[in-house]
């Protein structure tokens, strides 16, 4: 296939869509400035299994645990959700860094690491190729290009202890709008004997390490925690918004993954979606070379596949983010006396609230 493409970004969003084109046989480039994929780790790797099979990513080797449900916490009260069978997995995400990195390089596209393209690279690259901006949070592509900003971040720090967990399969979440404005806090199991413990607050509301000290001298952590010794840990940000554009036809550039806030605002997931993105992408490039479609295309199909849901994520994020704990803590006394925990368990998706909702209020009445 003719048609040249820059994917400027090595991430999970930038490797897929890498992999997607050069498998095509759309010559790929692309670019990371690190000298190191994957590294350091500052993101948790919870994915759903089904994104994970959606991705096409093989993922297997990656994984460090398996996950059936999460505890949410909202001061005193607990609302357990429980699927009959595992619903996600844990990976390593420096190993499927490696994993994305390779497939993209079996399908054929080339990887140039070390690299830092700035405004005047994206030009001079811009001239013979379409660019894929797959370049994080703080897009340099999209400055460039002028594609809006990502109107709310979330700060976010975490860190790793080596203990025995009680129940691996369950991840622990803590609601308070108080101590983590905007997000919330959180346990993950990252293996059996390892336990990530994090939190994520709002850009505009504090210090995320000095949150991840409140959350740590919490009775719930400090159970979990004991006297371990902290063994990796650091700060990052997630985008909780889309931006005002992700394509831009005329001038041959798309968005993918964090470049483009295609996070899920209830939990800053943005493995699946960034994956599905990226697809789509690579799909409206080869449409637009192959036969004359516009790359508007992209942002069509993703709207249309994805748009509720992530509008739908951001509601339920604005939701629990204007209620204080106490408020939380009756909505899932409520919730539970109501049963929506075992509704949740059985017809919950990570992914996709609208499933859920459908599913609600198509219910038959008991
Ligand atoms: C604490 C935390 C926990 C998370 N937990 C989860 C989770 O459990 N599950 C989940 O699905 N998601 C999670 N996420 C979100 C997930 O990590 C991101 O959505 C995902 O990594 C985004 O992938 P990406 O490829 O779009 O961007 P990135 O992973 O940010 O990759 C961007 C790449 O672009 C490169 N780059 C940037 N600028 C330039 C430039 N100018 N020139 C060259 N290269 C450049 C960077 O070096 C980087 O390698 C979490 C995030 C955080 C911070």
């Amino acid at each position: 296939m003719r048609g040249k493409v820059s994917v400027i970004g090595a991430g999970t969003a930038g490797l897929v869509a890498g992999r997607e084109l050069a498998g095509r046989g759309v010559h790929t480039v692309i670019y990371d400035q690190k000298t190191e994929l994957g590294l350091p780790v500052r993101a948790s790797g919870i994915i759903s299994i089904n994104g994970l099979k959606m991705s096409g990513i093989a993922y297997e080797s990656a994984v460090t645990n398996t996950l059936r449900g999460a505890r949410i916490h909202a001061g005193k009260r607990i609302m357990r959700i429980s699927a009959k069978e595992p619903v996600a997995k844990v990976l390593d995400r420096k190993k499927l860094a490696d994993i994305c990195a390779d497939e993209a390089e079996h399908a054929g596209a080339v990887i140039k690491k070390g690299v830092r393209i700035n405004g005047t690279a994206i030009g001079k690259l811009h001239k013979d190729s379409i660019i894929v901006g797959a370049d994080g949070a703080v897009s340099a592509v999209a400055k460039h290009f002028g594609m809006g900003p990502i109107g709310r971040y979330v700060l976010t720090y975490k860190a790793e202890f080596n203990v025995d967990v009680d129940e691996p399969g369950y991840v622990d979440l803590f609601f308070d709008k108080k101590a983590f404005p905007g997000l919330f806090a959180w346990m993950c199991p990252n293996a059996k004997d390892v336990l990530e413990v994090g939190v994520g607050i709002d850009s505009s509301k504090g210090n995320a390490r000095k949150a991840l000290d409140r959350f740590l001298a919490l009775k719930e952590v400090t159970d979990a925690v004991g006297s371990a010794k902290m063994i990796d840990n650091g700060a990052s940000m997630i985008p909780l918004q889309m931006r005002r554009r992700i394509v831009n036809p005329e001038k041959r550039v798309l968005l993918v993954g964090d470049a483009a806030g295609q996070v899920k605002g209830t939990t800053g997931g943005g493995i699946v979606y960034g994956s599905a993105a990226a697809i789509m992408a690579a799909r409206a490039i080869c449409d637009s070379i192959t036969s004359g479609k516009s790359l508007a295309e992209y942002e069509k199909a993703f709207a249309k596949k994805y748009g509720k849901d992530l509008k739908l994520h951001t509601h339920i994020n604005n939701f629990y983010s204007s209620l204080d704990g106490n408020s939380i803590g009756r909505l899932i006394s409520v919730m539970n006396f109501l049963g929506m925990d075992s509704f949740i368990s059985k017809y919950g998706d990570m992914d996709h609230p609208s499933l859920l909702i459908k599913r609600f209020f198509t219910r038959k009445p008991a």
